[in-house]
């Protein structure tokens, strides 16, 4: 399995790692986790359901329902909780405050740096916080610690929350007794204190520009691994993702073919929503299902393939590039698990096949239970999807497709697994009712687009 490059960058409030990060993530083509908004997010969602001052328990029972994903990059970034937007929301004073005191709980830390390591484990990343380097990823590839003046820093902190969050009210001296406030928790809690890892490169970014600590940053990173961090895996973007061009182009060719060379239809497009993650489950027939679904969805979407596939140089080259994960069998090995709920975590729409066996009449088979922890771990609905045609035009035993057929992909309304569970509370009959809630809907645009 490729090993996924880590950056840490932990450092005081207002140290400048937080823009830093971003920028050194996008040159870098690497995922960015701002490990702060998780704990943001996490203040949020407590303050939200009033446990703030809660035991222990309480705070485990508010972490079940508790969910987070972020979408785009850079200035183009969105968080969520439990799919609400609410970017704005966490840089209020409040939130920041209230973040600092329940980061010094044992239950948030140990949930949030769960979190944080499922985030990072399939992709390469740059990790900003506090911990990263020393607690979360201590085997990080590259460790930096950012510092700055402490005057320096009340000085950042004040144009940031007047020029971005509109705080025209606010004092020097409140931000500097908030900022003083922050960093004594941060620096004297017990658990996970603020401190340098070991191994990392302090930098004092006080006299620094932003574009110089990028730079000086950068040159650390390819000085270390040059080969290892010379090709960057994405560099483009489709409505707001990031994919490669190789992603583009595929699509492009394939949905070319499958307009010129038969009558293809996509249908219940309605059913797509830019802003959370999805798991499209649909019935398999053919090989052609992959790339009619890939062509037929609005957004970059992950699918997982037999590793036979990979084989050859150039097939694995191809088969990366287009988002696709080898996976070497069933779907509940672990590999598949970690891999699928890596990306859901991410907000991604992952494709999965998930009938047990193929029905050779036409019939949607039972699903496999895997699809249901996805939808429970991952925390993301399940569009149901069909695929109507291929099957005649290039059946599993031919090699050559026969042209000028009818093709036709469909998505059905939205399967959420979490409501069904709310309303039945037992997870047995819960995951029945909601794999046989997917598997009808398949069953229905079938027969509905069949003609
Ligand atoms: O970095 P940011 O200011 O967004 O973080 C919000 C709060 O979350 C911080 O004040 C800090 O106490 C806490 N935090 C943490 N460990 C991290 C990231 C943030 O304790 N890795």
């Amino acid at each position: 399995m490729k090993k996924c490059i880590k950056v840490t960058i932990d450092g005081p409030s207002a140290s400048g790692k937080s823009t830093v990060a971003k920028k050194l993530a996008k040159k870098l083509s690497y995922m960015h986790l701002d490990t702060g908004a998780i704990y943001r997010a996490i203040a949020l969602h407590f303050k939200e359901l009033n446990v703030l001052d809660a035991s222990d328990d309480k705070l485990k029972v508010a972490l079940s329902s508790f969910s987070y994903h972020f979408t785009g990059y850079d200035e183009n970034k969105r968080h969520y909780l439990n799919d609400r937007d609410i970017t704005q929301e966490l840089r209020c004073r409040e939130i920041s405050d209230l973040s600092s005191i329940i980061s010094t709980n044992v239950v948030v830390r140990s949930f949030a740096t769960d979190l944080q390591r499922s985030f990072a484990e399939q992709f390469n990343v740059v990790v900003e916080g506090r911990d990263t380097g020393s607690v979360v990823f201590p085997d990080a590839d590259i460790k930096f610690y950012l510092d700055a003046d402490p005057i320096e820093r009340a000085k950042r902190r004040f144009s940031e929350l007047k020029a971005k969050h509109g705080y025209q009210d606010l004092t020097k001296e409140e931000i500097d007794a908030d900022l003083k406030e922050r960093d004594n928790r941060d620096l004297k809690r017990e658990l996970s204190p603020l401190v340098c890892p070991e191994g990392a490169l302090k930098v004092d970014t006080t006299s620094l520009t932003v574009s110089q600590i990028v730079a000086k940053l950068t040159y650390e990173v390819k000085k270390k691994a040059p080969l290892r961090f010379a090709s960057p895996t994405y560099y483009c973007s489709y409505k707001g993702k990031k994919c490669s061009f190789m992603y583009l182009l595929t699509k492009w060719v394939f949905g070319a073919y499958f307009k010129i060379f038969h009558t293809y239809k996509v249908e219940g497009l309605e059913n797509f929503k830019n802003d959370c993650p999805a798991i499209i489950a649909c019935n398999h027939v053919s090989f052609l299902d992959p790339p009619m679904l890939g062509c037929a969805s609005p957004e970059v979407i992950h699918c997982l393939a037999k590793r036979a596939l990979y084989k050859s140089r150039f097939m694995s080259w191809w088969l990366h590039k287009i988002n696709t994960y080898p996976v070497s069998g069933a779907s509940d090995d672990k590999t598949v698990m970690k891999k699928v709920l890596a990306l859901l975590l991410k907000g991604e729409k992952v494709l999965i096949f998930p009938e047990g066996t193929r029905g050779k009449d036409g019939t949607v088979q039972p699903l496999r239970k895997g699809l249901a922890l996805f939808a429970d771990k991952g925390k993301a609905k399940v569009i149901p999807a069909a695929v109507i045609g291929p099957e005649h035009a290039l059946p599993v035993n031919k090699k050559f497709p026969k042209l000028f057929t009818k093709l036709t992909v469909a998505f059905g309304p939205p399967v959420y697994y979490r409501e069904i569970l709310k309303e039945v509370k037992d997870k047995k009959k819960a995951r029945e009712i909601f794999l046989e809630r997917v598997q009808n809907e398949i069953q229905s645009l079938i027969d509905k687009y069949k003609n």
